[in-house]
């Protein structure tokens, strides 16, 4: 799949982009997450530390308030009365009942104020039920302050505070319960000026709502029992979990065990995580268009070179196969271009070369062609040379062998021929050769062979002729040979050939044989007075 250069560019080109940018990116991210991170643990701690200082301060106040009531004359008479008889009761409970209920009622926070004597038993009531009450072992003490709990007769979370009432004469005489409505802590729990963001949680020893700083939480929520502990198990780091005021929140936890209860402060994590979110988006969308970006200019850089380089490889095939007419667009100024150049001016030079070596072969085979019919031929006459006349009846013989039909041999020699020599000259003599060539080619058909035997002797070969038809011929060359007119300084000169002819024969095994036969039968046709035809068969 990459294994062209245009894929191994562009995949580069991608890597090259992906890797930093996503390698940076994740580094600065991850290192922003936990800046983050640090700084909602802070804020969530600050919170949580808000919140607790509230708390201590509202229950403080409290207490006090109910310590100042547990001292009122009212309360104190009314314990006394209990002890001594009727008639000299000061305050009856009723009247410390309706004096608690005075008290309840201009406290907003007192749900309930009860009275109970020394023994634990309710004396009085601003409530016409008031809750049972059971005083601790350990009592007497300074104060009690009951873990907070939901209510379900007041349907609001509630914390009780006990205060012992003392005599005049610092007799324990019982003690003095308050019902503390938890909803007044509520605008304590964030600070008034610009408090970190987040929302802050009381929950209970069971992980209960108790009050929340949103006005999102329902109450009676309650935070899983797992996930209580280990945020109670971590203090000091935050966790991301599923929370109260949000479906996803970061929130820190603060348990505040002589109180029974849990701090919790949570903040919504798409909130947190919000920007961060919106940056890592818009980031990831432009490393996608970058990469897109990146990858059409590789694209087309990888085109820009593999196009050319496909085009230079088809010219190479084409040269390879011997199609030297190439010649490619050489635009480009780069390297390329260059190259398509220098490829260009390697054609043209290997075009030139092809066109000479091929000229010069042309110019050889010429002289080949030449040297070859040089080779076979007689200089003087034109005809075919000895050793041309050699192969030539053996070739014929070897036939002959194969078909059976003769062929027949003439063997011609100028009569007297010293003698026009000696008379005319050699010039003449060799023109007059010439001449007698001339007649002998023109008395043959184009199967047949006419070649110098040497000095004044011929020899013509009638392939696929018997002795009959070929002494015809022979008669009508020495004919044409004897009304030739030769003119030398003004005389005409007569020229005669004798002929010797044989028909070829089983015997004949070799040229050299047939020709021996053929030199017997001039002979006889020279012996028999010369300007005739002789033939052997
Ligand atoms: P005959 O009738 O018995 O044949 O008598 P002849 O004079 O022709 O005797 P012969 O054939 O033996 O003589 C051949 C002569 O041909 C001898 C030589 O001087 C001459 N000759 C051989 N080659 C050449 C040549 O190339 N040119 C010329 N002009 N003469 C040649
Ligand atoms: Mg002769």
């Amino acid at each position: 799949m990459f294994k062209s250069i245009k894929s191994k560019i562009l995949v580069f080109a991608i890597l090259a982009t992906l890797i930093p940018s996503l390698g940076l990116g994740i580094l600065s991210f991850r290192q922003n997450e936990a800046q983050i991170s640090d700084n909602v643990t802070r804020e969530l701690r600050t919170l949580t530390n808000y919140a607790r200082r509230e708390i201590e301060l509202w229950i403080e106040k409290r207490v006090h308030e109910v310590q100042v009531t547990s001292a009122s004359s009212v309360i104190i008479g009314g314990l006394t009365v209990a002890d001594r008889p009727a008639d000299t009761r000061g305050k009856s409970p009723a009247a410390v009942s309706h004096y608690l209920r005075s008290v309840q009622e201009k406290l907003d926070t007192i749900l309930e104020l009860t009275v109970v004597n020394a023994a634990g038993e309710i004396v009085a009531s601003s409530a016409d039920a008031p809750a049972s009450i059971t005083i601790p072992n350990n009592w007497p003490q300074k104060r009690v302050i009951a873990g907070p709990h939901w209510n379900e007769r007041y349907a609001t979370a509630t914390l009780s505070i006990a205060v012992p009432v003392l005599s005049y004469g610092d007799v324990l005489m019982g003690a003095l319960v308050a019902v503390l409505d938890l909803r007044d802590m509520q605008p304590h729990l964030k600070s008034k000026k610009s408090p970190p963001p987040g929302e802050v949680l009381l929950l209970d020893s069971e992980g209960r709502t108790l009050v929340s700083s949103s006005a999102n939480v329902r109450e009676l929520m309650q935070l899983d029992a797992a996930l209580l502990r280990s945020l109670g198990a971590q203090p000091e780091s935050s966790m991301a979990f599923q929370g109260l005021t949000h479906q996803h929140v970061i929130g820190l936890a603060d348990v505040v065990t002589e109180r029974s209860i849990t701090i919790l402060a949570e903040r919504d994590r798409a909130e947190v995580y919000g920007t961060w979110i919106k940056l890592r988006n818009i980031f990831l969308a432009l490393v996608a268009a970058m990469v897109v970006i990146v990858a059409a200019v590789a694209f087309h850089l990888g085109r820009s070179i593999v196009v050319p380089l496909q085009r230079l490889i088809r010219a190479a095939d084409r040269i390879a196969g011997g199609d030297l007419d190439v010649r490619l667009n050489a635009a480009r100024n780069d390297e390329l271009g260059h190259l398509t150049r220098v490829f260009n001016e390697m054609a043209d030079r290997l075009r030139r070369t092809h066109a000479e070596i091929m000229a010069a072969n042309e110019a050889m085979h010429q002289q080949n062609q030449m040297l070859a019919r040089l080779s076979i031929t007689d200089s003087l006459t034109g005809l075919y040379n000895r050793s041309k006349l050699d192969s030539i009846l053996t070739d014929q013989l070897a036939r002959f062998n194969r078909s059976e039909r003769p062929f027949t041999l003439l063997m011609l020699d100028i009569d007297h021929f010293k003698t026009i020599n000696d008379t005319c000259g050699h010039v003449a003599g060799d023109e007059i050769l010439t001449a007698v060539a001339h007649i002998l080619l023109q008395s043959i058909r184009s199967i047949d062979f006419a070649a110098r035997y040497g000095g004044d002797e011929f020899i013509i070969i009638l392939a696929e002729t018997s002795a009959e038809p070929a002494l015809k011929t022979a008669e009508r060359i020495r004919s044409e040979v004897e009304d030739m007119r030769y003119v030398v300084n003004g005389s005409s000169i007569v020229v005669t050939v004798s002929i010797g002819i044989v028909e070829s024969q089983p015997d004949d095994v070799t040229a050299t044989l047939m020709f021996a036969r053929a030199d017997a039968a001039l002979y006889e046709a020279k012996r028999a007075g010369r300007n005739r035809a002789y033939s052997a068969c």
